[in-house]
């Protein structure tokens, strides 16, 4: 019979080598689990010829079980990085693109993504832990919506406004009465020189894209749940009825036309069909 040890321990007897060989790789060596690329003994048993007396018991499956012990698991799985941060573990490559392409489709329009897939090892698959695609989708966008928020200059019913439309002097507030108007100003006045661009304060649809009687060339843009924004007396418009836009888009020049005294942006915002103040939410 056979003596083994492992690192100098008996830990058996047994009678046929290659029949505990065998057994080593099919239950060890071969094993299947979830996420498990290799398994290798981090020690090989060693054998030594004795001689016994005919009844010694063998004890193949302790054998087995103690160089269960001595192995060396290697687990693969796919780490999913935002800004080379990572958010979340999957099983395979194919759910971690599920997961990084899902993303993209519901924020390309917006902004650009540093999203990564790395291939991972671990010994210690306890210290992974994986998701679910929906989960990790999930944790993903909570980041990113928490950036959004925290990047944008304000949020009106859920609408992110990220840019302001020009700089500039403020020439004329929200509410000041003029002899040249017949009402109470309906939005804000930013004086710059004329063919400045302006830019969308967020995204949305081009509503409106033509000259408007006192308003000179106006650019409306919808962007959603009632939040609309208004750029007057431009020298050109740049975008077109129907156009989607994002967040900075360039959607016209400053200019002076309609009822207006100088190159300047008359800028509006309305919530539900009415101005409101856009200083409660920019240029304060
Ligand atoms: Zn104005």
């Amino acid at each position: 019979m056979y003596k083994v040890s492992i690192e100098g321990e008996n830990v058996g007897y047994i009678k046929n080598k290659q029949e505990l060989e065998d057994k080593i790789n099919t239950q060890i060596l071969q094993s299947k689990e979830e996420n498990l690329v290799s398994v290798n003994l981090k020690t090989n048993p060693t054998y030594e010829l004795k001689l016994v007396s005919k009844d010694e018991p063998t004890s193949e499956e302790e054998i087995l079980i103690a160089l269960k012990e001595k192995t060396l698991k290697t687990y693969k799985f796919y780490s999913v990085t935002l800004a080379d941060v990572n958010q979340a573990y999957v099983d395979t490559i194919e759910e971690a693109e599920e997961v990084v392409n899902k993303i993209k489709e519901e924020y390309n329009q917006d902004l650009e993504l540093d999203l990564k897939i790395i291939e991972q090892y671990t010994e210690n698959k306890e210290e992974v832990k994986n998701t679910s695609i929906e989960v990790a989708k999930q944790n993903i966008e909570n980041v990113i919506e928490k950036k959004l928020d925290d990047e944008s200059i304000a949020v009106i019913n859920s609408i992110r406004l990220s840019v302001l439309p020009i700089n500039g002097t403020i020439t004329s507030r929200y509410g000041a009465v003029s002899r040249i108007r017949v009402s109470t100003h309906t939005g804000l006045d930013i004086a710059n020189v004329t063919g400045t661009n302006i830019k969308v304060v967020a995204k949305g649809t081009v509503s409106f894209a033509q000259k408007s009687g006192s308003y000179g060339n106006l650019v409306k843009v919808n962007h959603g749940n009632g939040v609309e924004t208004w750029y007057a007396h431009c020298s050109k418009i740049y975008a077109k009825v129907g156009q989607e836009v994002k967040a900075g888009d360039i959607i016209a020049a400053v200019g002076s036309t309609g009822n207006s005294t100088g190159p300047h942006l008359h800028f509006e915002i309305r919530i539900n069909g009415k101005t409101v103040n856009p200083q409660n939410y920019m240029y304060k």
